[in-house]
């Protein structure tokens, strides 16, 4: 039955070779759809990310960036990064064979059951800077930090996964980007926001920007990895008290939220009101800091009072160093 709505819906695409079956539809996000597959001899389960290859193509060839990604994440081997195992081709498709991840996303935890209990934010929180020190000790950043972004491997020892790293920024068509903007705008650093010296050099914005407008303009850079702390401490106040830190309502919604993030502090008031811990707190607003240089790194992070007696459900032992 499935193996029957995957070719009318899509055509003739790639069915696993001699090596894998098609077992499920996992999901489908802004510029891919993600299936279930099962090794044919061992019965292992796996997931395969479809993408369209001509939605990577610039002046006529694939983006080379697309490609510098696939490497990156072919080499990284940590407890909590989704693990890519191979990548397949088919006419203009291709098929990124990942680690199957069965307990969806923390994004489907907070619209299903809304505010996630301390104990357990505390050990996703801890697992996620574990995953961040590893990335950005090789100079990666992973620019999209969301819940969307972090999937729940195992429930019992809890046990998240970083996942999607940077092919959603080598989407060449606008529609695609605006639409992955705006999910993403929530935990967006305020550095990240094209016109942010406007609001910055100055007693407020010069020029208010409908979303369009804003986003349709590339990011100044260099930005660097402290982007990835903000929207890790913006996620973390989300799953605290099922809210994100910034919000905006409406047709305008985007632009209202560009304009909260840019000129209204924090209000950490509603994770008081969820009678989280002052620690907690603490712990976001020192990440919640306009200036990314005074952002505290993944290890100070991991000492705060906060984290620093949580034990660790997940083996670091063999995480390996970076190359020098
Ligand atoms: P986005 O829309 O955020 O840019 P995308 O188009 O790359 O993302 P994803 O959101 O990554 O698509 O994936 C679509 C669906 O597949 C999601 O519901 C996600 O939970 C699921 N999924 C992705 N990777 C895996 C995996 N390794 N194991 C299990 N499910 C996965």
């Amino acid at each position: 039955q499935f193996a029957s709505m995957r070719e009318s819906t899509y055509g003739n695409h790639w069915n696993g070779g001699s090596l894998y079956n098609f077992t499920g539809l996992l999901g489908r996000g802004a510029f891919a759809t993600v299936y279930r597959i099962q090794t044919k001899k061992e019965g292992d389960l796996y997931a395969a990310k479809e993408l369209d290859k001509r939605r990577f193509i610039k002046n006529g060839v694939l983006d080379l960036k697309f490609d510098s990604e696939l490497n990156i994440m072919k080499n990284l081997k940590h407890p909590n990064i989704v693990n890519y195992i191979d990548c397949h081709n088919y006419q203009h498709w291709i098929y990124i064979l990942m680690e199957f991840v069965p307990y969806g996303e923390l994004a489907q935890q907070l619209r299903n059951r809304g505010a996630i209990p301390e104990a357990d934010v505390q050990q996703i929180a801890k697992q996620i800077l574990h995953a961040l020190d590893y990335l950005h000790r090789r100079n990666i950043t992973h620019r999209d930090i969301k819940p969307d972004n972090i999937l729940i491997a195992s429930l019992n020892p809890l046990i998240v996964k970083l996942s999607d790293f940077g092919l959603s920024k080598c989407v060449t068509d606008q529609e695609t980007f605006l639409k992955t903007f705006c999910g993403t705008l929530l935990y967006c650093a305020p550095e990240v926001y094209p016109d942010y010296g406007n609001y910055t050099q100055g007693s407020g914005p010069k020029r208010r920007r409908g979303l369009g407008e804003a986003a349709s303009k590339p990011p100044p850079s260099p930005y660097d990895q402290s982007v990835d702390m903000w929207s890790f401490g913006a996620v973390i106040f989300h799953l605290l008290c099922g809210k994100p830190p910034v919000t905006g309502r409406g047709d305008d919604r985007g632009a209202q939220m560009l304009n909260n993030i840019m000129t209204k502090e924090v209000d950490f008031e509603p994770l008081r009101q969820e009678g989280i811990s002052e620690a907690a707190v603490d712990f976001i607003a020192r990440l919640l800091n306009r200036n990314p240089a005074s952002r505290p790194k993944e290890a100070e992070c991991l000492q705060h009072p906060w984290l620093r007696d949580v034990p660790d459900n997940c083996n670091y032992d063999d995480v390996e160093e970076p190359l020098a």
